[in-house]
């Protein structure tokens, strides 16, 4: 087929502009060349590779994140009736009303980043040193809840379980220096469940007991007043998570004490009597029974040697 006049004499040539005639004006530069196509390309090229490399780095962010909010455990404490914090953060859609309900400014709202240790924006959380847990009784902050994150069914507020009390700093605590100040013991609301203090014996002294605070997981609610009231610079005694402050033991693991309440008595039965022997046994009188012979009816005084006044 022969060249048409528009179409270049080969492929290498560049083609002229659409409606003008060959040879009569300079050909356009090819994208190669730098020409405005090429500009334009160029810009489009770069737009899209720009807007990929942002959503990149951006999933990649989101997904450092997210990576980051699964690994890390919530150090916060959660509101009263929390669900257990997979649940909890499934189930809360960040709606602030338990914030907004709470009467003493206790809840916030988890800002964007880590910084409250949450890991999750937007949840609500307290921190304990700095305002704590007042453990109103009408429990608002439950109640607003729309979707039961935070459980409905708890009504009783001594039944909470938001984080547990651990007294953190043995070297640190006045009571465990043999000091007296007792303030996380005064201040607790449940006083004498949740924490008791137990006499020790204080060894540098050798003479004055040592009062050692000690939190009871079964009463404490972790409301956190013990951890605001610590008179020290940081306190000695901190309320965590519950799934940072409690240990597990193995699941084969039986207290025997336990199972002693559960089946009523003794697990192993009543002792054996086992049959005393020799010592404890009057002994018999030689007149009509064997046994020891009987004492005899004057004192053995040792006499002094010959010389000194003894017999020989
Ligand atoms: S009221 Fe419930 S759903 Fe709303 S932020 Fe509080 S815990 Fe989450
Ligand atoms: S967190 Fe402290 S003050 Fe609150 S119940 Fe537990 S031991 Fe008592
Ligand atoms: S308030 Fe602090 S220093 Fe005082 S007894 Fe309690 S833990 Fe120890």
């Amino acid at each position: 087929m022969a060249d048409r006049p528009d179409m270049p004499a080969t492929p290498d040539l560049p083609r002229a502009p659409r409606g003008g005639a060959a040879g009569t004006a300079p050909a356009p530069a090819t994208p190669e060349q730098g020409g405005p196509a090429s500009g334009a390309r160029r810009r489009f090229l770069n737009g899209i590779a720009g807007a990929a490399g942002s959503a990149c780095l951006m999933g990649l962010g989101v997904g450092l994140y997210s990576r980051q909010a699964r690994a890390l455990p919530a150090l916060a404490l959660r509101p009263p009736g929390a669900l257990a914090e997979a649940d909890f953060l499934a189930a809360c859609v960040r709606c602030g009303l338990c914030v907004r309900d709470c009467p003493y400014d206790t809840l916030k709202l988890a800002p964007l980043g880590d910084a409250a240790g949450v890991g999750a924006a937007g949840t609500p959380y307290f921190s304990a040193r700095q305002v704590p847990c007042e453990m109103c009784e009408d429990i608002p902050c439950v109640k607003a809840c729309p979707t039961g994150a935070l459980d409905h069914g708890l009504t009783d507020i001594n039944q909470a379980r938001m984080g547990l009390a651990a007294l953190v700093d043995h070297e640190s605590c006045l009571n465990f220096l043999g000091l007296r100040c007792d303030v996380c013991y005064r201040v607790c609301p449940v006083i004498d469940q949740a924490i008791t203090l137990e006499k020790m014996h204080n060894p540098r002294s050798d003479r004055h007991a040592m009062l050692l605070p000690t939190v009871h997981s079964d009463h404490c609610t972790g409301c956190g007043k013990c951890e605001k009231s610590c008179v020290l610079p940081e306190a000695a005694i901190k309320v965590f998570p519950l799934a940072l402050a409690k240990g597990k033991l193995p699941e084969h693991y039986r207290k025997g004490w336990e199972e002693k309440e559960k089946a009523g008595g003794s697990l192993i039965g009543d002792q054996l009597q086992l049959p005393a022997r020799g010592v404890d046994t009057p002994p018999a009188s030689p007149i009509g029974g064997a046994g020891l012979p009987s004492a005899p009816s004057h004192p053995v005084v040792p006499s002094a040697p010959p010389g000194l006044g003894g017999e020989r």
